[in-house]
């Protein structure tokens, strides 16, 4: 009920389990529950413990956001306690994607129940779901509800994946040469892509990654028996993606992003707040040191919530930081996270050389408060979205190696944008550490470097301003919220109908 007595539309968010799509999901359900909406989100009884701080500062500011607790489906090979992509070993997310398609049964019977006691509260109007959780179709449709995908990359990320997806399903891929790639199908126009500018898996499609082939249906936009889609993106960043995505599913899409903490836009709120986990360094020590930098000298090394580079891969980068003297802070996803990790990763003596100039995390850094602190002037990232928007909205270019999925993409757009360089590629690639040194000379002390952070700092405005009262993002929040009280009005009328 809302304060006036009235009933609120009740939404359902499912995410798919795994950081990068809890994260912006999370962020999502605050904002639309802050549009007087109720929200349950969904998710399994280990993942719990990590969401609830959130789930309380929601509540304190009065977001009607609940935390919907599935009992976790039994599966074959998934490690007990383990219910998220980053705290399970690569082998085993297979079993999270099984896990994932399990939560059908536990979620309809869930629905089941709110029809028939809808004194508790009113059923959900409509579910939204994350693209990695199509099932959730099936489930609206059972329990006439609306359902509205959620797809975690940008608008233009979606539209090429979607169009790989379906050109390498129907065999219709098309090479130009050894070297060129172009995907046309279901795009506003052909785009053409070098070898190292897309995913190796799209290149040969009969020797695909197991996962990869396993998730390539799930890449397809499915528009039919959807209402719409939701989108960590802003119209004033890929205007031409967006509109061509709702024409090509025919249904509104909501472009509602950067889905960031308004704190981080001049709003009300705590920075210091957990995203995902709690951080493995104390807030203050790192702040201190980062106030102790010169303004935009220091490079944020980090590779999402997943990777975990080998050592190999590790003791190159570290070579390559420490060569380039630049000042970083890098944090270091490895087995045994904590202040101690696994320092047999790195270079002998490498933290005892750097001590004065450099800060390893061991585990989970509070990236946004890093991105968003003066002294951060680059950005060394995988190029997943969520860091993308994240750093570019916080005007901060970045050196990329991609590698998986829509993170070439993601690279390409950025070097187009010129907010971004590559320095290296594939999971599989190993800086080269005189590269590591010239592409952080350039971002952070050159003329290039100015450049890019000029063209990161525009981001960085329209995105402040696509948030704000009359902004474009929030102008989506509102359709989107007003299009949930409709379907509400909707229900409460045709069960008054004798
Ligand atoms: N993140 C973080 N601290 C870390 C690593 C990641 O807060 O140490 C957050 C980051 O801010 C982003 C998400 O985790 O919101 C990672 O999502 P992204 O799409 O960049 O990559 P993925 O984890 O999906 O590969």
């Amino acid at each position: 009920m809302s304060m006036d007595g009235l009933q609120k539309p009740h939404v359902a968010v499912l995410a798919f389990p795994a950081l990068g799509h809890y994260i912006p999901l999370l962020e999502l359900s605050r904002l639309v529950g802050s549009q007087n909406l109720t929200v349950s989100f969904v998710t399994t009884p280990a993942n719990v413990p990590r969401f609830q701080d959130f789930i309380d500062e929601a509540l304190n500011c009065g977001i009607d956001l609940r935390l919907l607790v599935l009992p976790t489906p039994h599966v074959e090979g998934l490690p007990e306690g383990r219910e998220s992509t980053d705290v399970c070993p690569p082998e085993s997310h297979g079993s999270i994607f099984a896990m994932a398609r399990k939560l059908q049964e536990p979620f309809d019977a869930w629905m089941e129940l709110q029809f028939k006691e809808q004194e508790l509260a009113a059923p959900p109007v409509c579910v939204v779901f994350d693209s990695f959780m199509g099932w959730a179709r099936q489930s609206a449709e059972k329990f006439s509800i609306s359902c509205v995908e959620f797809n975690p990359v940008g608008a233009f990320g979606a539209s090429a994946t979607n169009s790989a997806a379906r050109s390498i399903m129907q065999r219709v891929l098309e090479k130009q040469g050894e070297d060129c790639l172009v995907l046309s199908l279901d795009l506003p126009r052909p785009v053409r892509f070098k070898r190292n500018e897309i995913n190796q898996d799209y290149w040969s499609p009969d020797e695909m990654n197991p996962i990869t082939k396993f998730v390539l249906p799930m890449l397809q936009i499915v528009s039919k028996g959807v209402s719409g889609m939701l989108l960590n993106t802003f119209k004033e960043l890929e205007s031409d993606y967006v509109e061509h995505l709702r024409n090509l599913t025919g249904k509104p899409v909501w472009a509602i992003g950067p889905l960031l903490p308004m704190s981080y836009f001049g709003g009300a709120g705590n920075k210091l707040s957990t995203r995902g986990k709690m951080a493995d360094i104390p807030a203050d020590e790192l702040l201190q040191w980062l106030d102790s930098q010169k303004t935009a000298s220091v490079v944020y090394v980090s590779f999402g919530s997943v990777v975990k580079l080998s050592k190999e891969q590790t003791k190159a980068l570290a070579r390559g930081l420490e060569g380039s003297k630049q000042h970083f802070v890098w944090t270091i996803k490895v087995t045994h996270s904590g202040r101690s990790g696994n320092a047999e990763y790195l270079p002998e003596g490498f933290l005892e050389r750097t001590k004065d100039r450099g800060v390893v995390i061991w585990g989970w850094a509070p990236q946004l408060l890093i991105l968003s602190h003066p002294s951060v002037g680059a950005f060394m990232s995988h190029c997943g979205w969520n860091s993308v928007l994240e750093s570019l909205t916080l005007g901060v270019p970045i050196a990329g190696w991609p590698m998986f999925g829509e993170q070439f993409l993601n690279m390409r757009t950025m070097e187009e944008m010129g907010v971004g360089i590559q320095f290296c590629e594939h999971p599989g690639g190993v800086p080269d550490e005189e590269k590591v040194g010239e592409v952080l000379r350039q971002v952070l002390s050159d003329d290039k470097g100015k450049e890019m952070r000029t063209a990161a700092q525009k981001v960085k405005e329209m995105a402040r301003k696509a948030v704000g009262d009359g902004g474009s993002s929030k102008a989506n929040v509102q359709g989107f919220a007003s299009e949930m009280r409709k379907l509400l009005k909707m229900r409460q009328e045709q069960s008054s109908l004798p």
